[in-house]
């Protein structure tokens, strides 16, 4: 016994209480058989000892091998798609158009039925600040695409940045003034992916508009472009770059607007509505050679943009290498042209029918190049989109939705009746998004109370057709709101140092400057506020899910799945119902 026992305590040296055991188990085995308690005392001690040395197996053997498990299971490539004024409903009216691998595809993943943005300006710069930053206005601060900027006494672009200028070569007839996300406040998804892997990320942003690629790159991207319509280039900002890389400037010289030459827009047979009709066609009103300035303005309002937007993107993947890095890369891009022919013709129209059949078979496209490139499974795609879309005025009146057309509340009545009940002032400096600004200084300079006259201009604003309610700055600051989802909604786009002084909420079906068959959106009501939100790839559990879902959740949700912070003002949820966690 005693030989025995030096060599136990050298196997299970660092175990001195298992060493112990050990020696009361061997002295116990010449008396296996006289003693029935002892029996089932040496059965415990064998269940005993199998059960340590499984947990030994578990601490020394499978769980290292489980951490290069949970870390291969990040994709190589994360592609956020975000499609500008596009309803939920048109992944369910068109759906029996779909190819097998366009939408469909991502359908095929967790898919939010039920998801909206809780405010009230529905925009793009807000929409796109909001998914990247899993905030709303009131943290990351755009609260439209403009406002009005008291310092400066303008208004000013949310990308507007005039310290910057446009990449080399910028031969552009609309100036060289580059644009940057500097008045965006906290971190997006794709900073926190660049610090979380000392910045071998990558991080590259693509949109038509400026404002839809600079705003989800974030501060650290390394690069965002997005299209200049005059010229039908890409370009970017020397916040990024000095000059263009050379596969974009070659991109562009090779024109890609010239495939197009010759062609019409033509409805896809399968379109309802349209069964291959002509939809638009181009009529120069002058000679010019092809592409020429009256082709691509023409151009611009077609589908084919997003064919042209899909190809550069693919041009990235290839020539930045994404998805061939020892880290996860993120690619954004968001397809505008949506928007551009959404506004023209509305969510009913037999046009935004083929347009969405067509961005189908253009992501169908997409999505095979990608798996050529990177291979699907080493990818995790979402699609979601900055805002919704109202039906037009002429939709509206027809079907007695309510009034259509607002005539916007005129500066000069508003003015008016501010100077009979407080002297005679240029009381107005400007209107942005329905929210009034006034003129502050001159409200000081006669010793006013700013609250009392925002008081008046809202009520005097309230007796407008048209208007539901208006809000006052004061009340905003002084959280003397309605307990309602409506002052809750505008609470949400609410940031003190770009905010004005009295906000005005339209009735629903009420449109602020829309011809009778054009659209718009911005307004808190579910057809602006309620987008799609799709999840594909190995984090993501398949499945229709109506559970309450924001867009403040998305950044947060792919968050959580790559292991990295949450972006820095991040309000939203994961939405785990639909996470698989390593
Ligand atoms: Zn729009």
């Amino acid at each position: 016994m005693r030989r025995i026992l030096p060599h136990s305590n050298l196997v299970f040296g660092r175990l001195p209480w298992l060493a112990g055991r050990r020696e009361k188990r061997v002295a116990t085995t010449h008396s296996l058989y006289k003693d029935p308690f002892q029996e089932v005392a040496l059965r415990n001690r064998l269940l005993l000892l199998v059960a340590v040395v499984f947990i030994l197996l578990v601490l020394f053997v499978i769980w290292p091998i489980g951490i290069p498990t949970e870390v291969a299971h990040r994709p190589k490539l994360v592609v956020v798609i975000i499609i500008d004024q596009f309803r939920p409903d048109y992944l369910v009216r068109f759906r029996p158009y779909f190819v097998k691998r366009g939408f469909n595809l991502l359908l095929g993943g967790a898919k939010f039925v039920n998801c909206r943005y809780d405010y009230a300006i529905t925009a793009t710069g807000p929409g796109h600040a909001t998914l990247f930053t899993g905030a709303y206005p009131d943290m990351h601060g755009i609260v439209g695409n403009d406002w009005f900027d008291r310092s400066l006494g303008r208004s000013v672009n949310c990308v507007e940045d005039r310290s910057t200028q446009l990449a080399a070569p910028a031969d552009e007839p609309d100036g060289r003034l580059g644009a940057s996300p500097k008045n965006l406040v906290g971190s997006t998804l794709g900073d926190e992916l660049r610090f979380a892997s000392d910045f071998q990320s990558r991080v590259i942003a693509i949109a038509l508009k400026d404002r839809a690629a600079i705003l989800p790159g974030g501060h650290t991207a390394n690069a965002a472009y997005w299209y200049k319509s005059k010229t039908g280039h890409f370009v970017s900002s020397t916040y990024y770059m000095p000059a263009l890389p050379p596969w974009v400037a070659k991109f562009n010289d090779q024109s890609p607007a010239k495939g197009y030459c010759g062609k019409a827009w033509q409805g896809l047979p399968e379109t309802p509505g349209v069964r291959g009709k002509t939809i638009r066609a181009f009529a120069p009103k002058s000679p010019e050679a092809c592409p020429g300035i009256q082709f691509l303005e023409w151009l611009a309002d077609t589908p084919f943009m997003t064919e042209i937007e899909l190809k550069f993107a693919l041009e990235a993947i290839k020539n930045e290498r994404l998805g061939q890095g020892p880290t996860t890369d993120l690619l954004t891009i968001s397809l505008s042209v949506n928007d551009f022919i959404g506004h023209k013709f509305g969510p009913y129209s037999p046009e935004v029918a083929d347009l969405t059949l067509r961005t189908d078979r253009y992501l169908a496209d997409f999505f095979n190049a990608l798996d050529r490139l990177v291979g699907l499974d080493n990818v995790w795609i979402a699609l979601s989109a900055d805002h919704g879309a109202s039906p037009t005025p002429r939709f509206i009146t027809e079907h007695h939705l309510g009034m259509g057309s607002f005539e916007k509340a005129s500066a000069g009545a508003i003015d008016k009746a501010l100077s009979n009940a407080f002297g005679r002032e240029k009381w107005i400096k400007s209107i942005q998004s329905n929210y009034i600004y006034l003129n502050e200084d001159a409200a000081k300079r006669r010793q006013m109370s700013l609250a009392r006259l925002e008081a008046v201009l809202a009520e005097r604003a309230m007796s407008l057709p048209g208007v539901r309610t208006a809000f006052t700055r004061t009340q905003l600051l002084t959280g003397m709101l309605p307990q309602s989802p409506l002052g809750r909604k505008v609470a949400n786009s609410f940031y003190a140092p770009r905010s004005g002084n009295v906000f005005l909420v339209l009735n629903p079906y009420a449109l602020a400057g829309a011809k009778e068959t054009e659209t718009s959106h911005g307004s808190p009501w579910n057809y602006d506020a309620q987008v799609p939100l799709l999840l594909w790839g190995s984090a993501f559990k398949p499945g229709e899910y109506a559970i309450p879902c924001q867009t403040i959740d998305l950044a947060p949700t792919l968050a959580v799945a790559l292991g990295v912070n949450q972006p820095s003002v991040a309000q939203g949820q994961p939405l785990t119902p639909a996470l698989r966690l390593p």
